[in-house]
Parts: structure tokens; C-alpha cells; sequence
């Protein structure tokens, strides 16, 4: 059975002490989660320790990064490494977010880095995947994702395979409050799921947790999850609101 993810991803957002409190109301909300369900909470790095702190008691809720260096270690300025993150307790790493892409112009190349540093660090990567708006347009999201999934993934073992989790966030929904439509959603998942199945085989594939990402909210979130294909979410804005994240993490 495979696992079922509510991530949240505060991005660039909340002090410290917003994020403790937010973390308590989280903890505090009456959430029950069962062996293959688990929350991940995506703090800003400096509040890593302290979020992992707060819920080191909770076996199911783990801890993220946003990022990571695409480099071991040594003279890179400003960076934080898989490695560091691995020794303050991190447990999974967003990679590949769209702001990441976009901003700071990540590519597929330097996310296959990247990957296999957080995997050698015993750390779980969270493979964000996605379309812009033009390419959904033209209707060849399809071909876009699978380039991204191919020069990010396919250098990896089937037995590294089973540790990623992908989130598929179409750009175009992501912060702007439109949803992809439950079909949209599963008909991408589903479309991933068979890439990987080619790849590596069905019983991979049946494995690999898909998380969708953009726009997801209380109002959504359990048509969405109802989908076949759909294990979860990676939430942006509403994962900063306790009682939004919490209706979200009841709908898995
Ligand atoms: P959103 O962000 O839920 O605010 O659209 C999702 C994400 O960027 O992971």
C-alpha cells in the first residue's frame, strides 16, 4: 500500500514563532492519522530543529526542507547542504519547485544533483513536476512532464525510485486560486504513474506516492484526494492557516 502525504509548504512566510504556534495549533486540531497516512510540514531552514522538535512525538508527521545544495560541500556562499540537513533531522526535501525553476533557474540536470545528494544523505526527495500555462494550452503538458521526469529521475535505481515522492503542481495553478479540475489532476497522475510503470515496472509504479499541488484548500482537497492516483497534496498558502491544513490533512 502506498503512502498517502499531506505536505505543507510555508515557502518564504511566518517568523518563528508564527510557525511554532502554527505547528501547535496543527498538533492541536484532533488529526488521526493511520500507518500509510502522513503529514509533512516544509518550514523556512532556519526553523527546521525547531519544528522537528515539536513534533519528534508524532511518529507520523515528518519534517522538509524546501531546497537544497546541488553541491556536497565547501565554498558555495548562502547554501545548505543535504548533508546538513540530514544532521538537524530532516527527514524529506522539496526539490524542483516551480519558484525554484522559475527564480533561480533550476534545471532538470542540476535537479538529478541534487536528488542523488538527498538520497545518499538518507533523505527522502519530494520531485515537484509541472506545466506552465502556454504548455497546457498547446495540450502538451504531457510530453513537458515526462522530459522532467526523465533528466531529473531516470538515472536512479528502481530501489532509489522507491524513495522519491513526485508532487505534480501545473504551474498555472499554483498560488492563483484556480484548481486544477479532479480529472485534470488524474488524468496527469495517472499519466506519471504509467511513464514510471514503463520505466521501472508496475509494482514501482504502484508504490510511488503522487501528491498534486496548486490551489489546493479545505473546499477541494477531498474531491481531489478521491482520485485514484491522487495520494495527497503539497499545499502552499492554505498550509499557513492551522484550521485550513488540518481540513486538508482529514480529507486524505
Ligand atoms: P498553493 O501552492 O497551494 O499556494 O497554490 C502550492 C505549492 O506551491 O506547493
Amino acid at each position: 500500500m502506498r503512502k498517502k502525504i499531506v505536505a505543507g509548504n510555508w515557502k518564504m512566510n511566518l517568523t518563528l514563532a508564527e510557525g511554532e504556534q502554527l505547528v501547535n495549533d496543527i498538533l492541536a486540531a484532533g488529526i488521526t492519522l493511520s500507518g500509510d497516512q502522513a503529514v509533512v510540514i516544509a518550514p523556512p531552514f532556519p526553523y527546521l530543529q525547531q519544528v522537528k522538535a515539536l513534533t519528534r512525538s508524532q511518529p507520523n508527521v515528518f519534517v522538509a526542507a524546501q531546497n537544497c545544495a546541488s553541491e556536497k560541500s565547501g565554498a558555495y556562499t548562502g547554501e545548505v547542504s543535504a548533508a546538513m540537513l540530514a544532521s538537524v533531522g530532516v527527514d524529506y526535501v522539496i526539490l524542483g519547485h516551480s519558484e525554484r525553476r522559475e527564480y533561480f533557474n533550476e534545471t532538470n540536470a542540476q535537479l538529478a544533483k541534487k536528488i542523488d545528494l538527498v538520497l545518499a544523505n538518507g533523505l527522502k526527495p519530494i520531485f515537484c513536476c509541472g506545466e506552465p500555462l502556454e504548455v497546457r494550452k498547446a495540450e502538451t503538458q504531457n510530453a513537458y512532464v515526462a522530459k522532467q521526469l526523465e533528466e531529473s529521475l531516470y538515472h536512479l535505481d528502481a530501489g532509489a525510485l522507491q524513495q522519491v515522492v513526485i508532487a505534480y503542481e501545473p504551474i498555472w495553478a499554483i498560488g492563483t486560486g484556480l484548481t486544477a479540475s479532479a480529472q485534470q489532476a488524474q488524468d496527469m497522475h495517472a499519466f506519471i504513474r504509467g511513464q514510471i510503470a514503463a520505466k521501472y515496472g508496475q509494482d514501482a509504479a504502484a508504490g510511488l506516492t503522487i501528491l498534486y499541488g496548486g490551489s489546493a484548500k479545505p473546499s477541494n482537497a477531498a474531491e481531489l484526494f478521491a482520485s485514484a492516483d491522487v495520494d495527497g497534496g503539497l499545499i502552499g498558502g492554505a498550509s499557513l492557516v492551522a484550521a485550513d491544513f488540518a481540513a486538508i490533512i482529514k480529507s486524505l
